[in-house]
């Protein structure tokens, strides 16, 4: 029996990835006088991946990426004022609506009826109790953690906190290296359910060598999770 059901948030709860995607093409098109639009994409992520062991994940990280990146490609030619656009386009990020996904407050509703169900998201704390608060979710989960990456290691720690074994723990996510393959590692279910698009950075190598592995489930969208898990509880 599935003990604790866990979900990810951004891009499985809520939209997260296309705010982003927004935000890149107004920088694009904010470079445009200073460099040819090639290859500002590939600098952006590069970029972002070097950050994000100091920075963490999360808009106030991607936007200082975004001001290191216009200030190399431009040669230190970029002005105040685009650095301003660049401030901007972050904190309307930062008040950006929280867009549920379809069927994704009902599965989280329909899945405490049976199932203690928990958030274990990544990013900014500020920026994600402000959207768990802003999502109207933030009652049905008996426990939230905002970590700063979700590796083996992180939700071990977790569970054995929350003093449940790994086979009983099931987690659902967009992300195949945050949300799914650790938690198969550790021994729990991992269920994929994809969202349209995947940052860079959250891609795995080999996805079909992730699909074959034991314990993998996969979803095309959260209302299937109710079934999975009556299926997967009938089955042990
Ligand atoms: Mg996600």
């Amino acid at each position: 029996m599935i003990e604790m059901v866990a979900f990810d948030a951004d891009d499985t709860l809520w939209h997260n990835e296309s705010i982003f995607t927004v935000t890149q093409e107004k920088f694009l098109a904010l470079m445009k006088p200073f460099v040819s639009s090639e290859g500002i994409e590939e600098r952006l992520v590069a970029t972002e991946i070097k950050n994000s062991k100091l920075f963490g994940y999360g808009i106030k990280a991607f936007m200082l990426s975004m001001i290191e990146t216009a200030i190399e490609l431009s040669e230190e030619r970029v002005g105040a004022r685009q650095i301003q656009e660049i401030i901007d386009a972050g904190r309307a990020m930062l008040s950006h609506p929280v867009d549920l996904l379809p069927g994704a407050a009902d599965a989280v509703a329909k899945v405490s009826e049976t199932h203690k169900v928990m958030l274990i998201t990544k990013g900014d704390i500020l920026d994600q109790e402000s959207k768990l608060a802003r999502s109207g979710l933030g009652d049905r989960f008996s426990a939230v953690e905002i970590v700063s990456e979700k590796r083996p290691a992180t939700y071990e720690r977790i569970l054995t906190r929350l003093g449940i074994a790994p086979e009983k723990f099931l987690m659902v996510g967009n992300s195949l290296k945050s949300d799914v393959v650790p938690v198969l590692d550790i021994g729990g279910v991992g269920v994929h359910v994809p969202y349209h698009t995947t940052w860079a950075a959250e891609r795995v190598e080999d996805e079909e060598a992730v699909r074959k592995r034991p314990r993998f489930h996969h979803i095309d969208s959260l209302a299937e999770l109710p079934v999975l898990l009556s299926r997967l509880d009938a089955a042990t």
